[in-house]
């Protein structure tokens, strides 16, 4: 947001503010606002304001979705202009362990820094978010973005495949038609290994809402360990059997989520054992369920599980997300 001092009268002086204000702020859509007790004085200062800048090529959109607001307040004397927020769609995948997907602060310290984590401020290394942060904010000189993500895996989880559907909301954006291939590039390179964007495109705020009520499924590789023994043969059978799952919410979530008893379904699709205690299983899972706890049962509050079905108690050790699926 960029504000301009303005005397409040008509003519040089608004047209002046208002250049200041939009000084360095690109766009080609504009909606404007007046605040002036006086209704005459607020109609032509409204007028003036947007014959000058359609006069200078801008569209005006009182009722749309504009680049750029200006707010001219005559009370108390300036002209800003808010660049309205950029929306970038893509998908990321996370190819290394303890990346979050967005940015959080410390919940012990709310970001000072303490010894919980170790001064840094926050609890993850680094976000999906962050990494794109550190490339696309300078370049569309914005100082703070919104990540709003198709569902989300924890931190200890890689995110494989074709990736997981994201937007990126650019907020108070000073450009917003960069050519984005060449900074996903930039991204791809500087967090290789770690963090990979693709498809990088401008979309519409409407996408964010779309994301958000979308359905899919997931297919996931687990590690699991177990407390005796596993046979070849009691693997070999949940193999392509579909479970129909019944989940309250996980005991390690309850806190944070209402209780619930959800209906969900699991496929077992894939099943290798490594060592007499350890076995990896892939699962085509629906919408929401819990994985970790398909696999450990979460002390009965998952039925069945693999922990059930096996009659050994279960862990798992490793998740990935091998693809998303939608439509499931
Ligand atoms: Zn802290």
């Amino acid at each position: 947001m960029v504000r301009a001092k303005f005397g409040g009268f008509s003519g040089n002086q608004l047209t002046e503010a208002i250049l200041s204000a939009v000084s360095g702020i690109e766009f080609k859509s504009f909606e404007a606002g007046v605040h002036s007790r006086d209704e005459a004085k607020k109609l032509s200062l409204r007028r003036e304001t947007v014959s000058f800048l359609e006069s200078s090529g801008h569209e005006y959109v009182p009722n749309g979705s504009p680049d750029v607001c200006i707010l001219v307040d005559a009370e108390n004397g300036f002209v800003e202009a808010i660049p309205q927020s950029v929306f970038v769609e893509g998908a990321y995948n996370k190819l290394k362990r303890g990346i979050a997907q967005t940015f959080h602060y410390c919940y012990k310290c709310k970001g000072r820094g303490c010894t919980f984590c170790s001064g840094k401020g926050k609890l993850s290394e680094l976000s999906v978010q962050e990494a794109i942060d550190s490339v696309l904010l300078s370049a569309f000189g914005s100082r703070e973005s919104r990540f709003h993500g198709c569902g989300r895996e924890d931190a200890d989880v890689l995110m494989l495949g074709k990736g997981r559907p994201f937007v990126f909301e650019v907020i108070e954006p000073q450009k917003r038609s960069l050519a984005l291939r060449p900074l996903e590039n930039i991204v791809n390179s500087v967090f290789l290994g770690k963090v990979q964007v693709h498809g990088l495109k401008y979309c519409k705020k409407e996408r964010v809402a779309e994301l958000k009520n979308t359905e899919f499924g997931k297919i996931y590789s687990t590690k699991c360990s177990a407390k005796k023994p596993v046979s070849r043969e009691a693997l070999a059978g949940l193999v392509g059997k579909q479970f129909h799952v019944l989940q309250q919410t996980p005991e390690r979530v309850e806190k944070r989520r209402a209780m619930k008893d959800r209906e969900k379904s699991a496929q077992i699709s894939k099943a290798e054992l490594l060592a007499s205690g350890s076995f990896h299983v892939e699962i085509l899972a629906s919408h929401g369920l819990y994985i970790k706890e398909f696999v450990s049962g979460d002390n009965g509050r998952t039925r069945p599980s693999v922990s059930s079905l096996l009659g050994i108690e279960c862990h798992c050790d490793e998740l990935d997300v091998l693809e998303i699926v939608f439509g499931k």
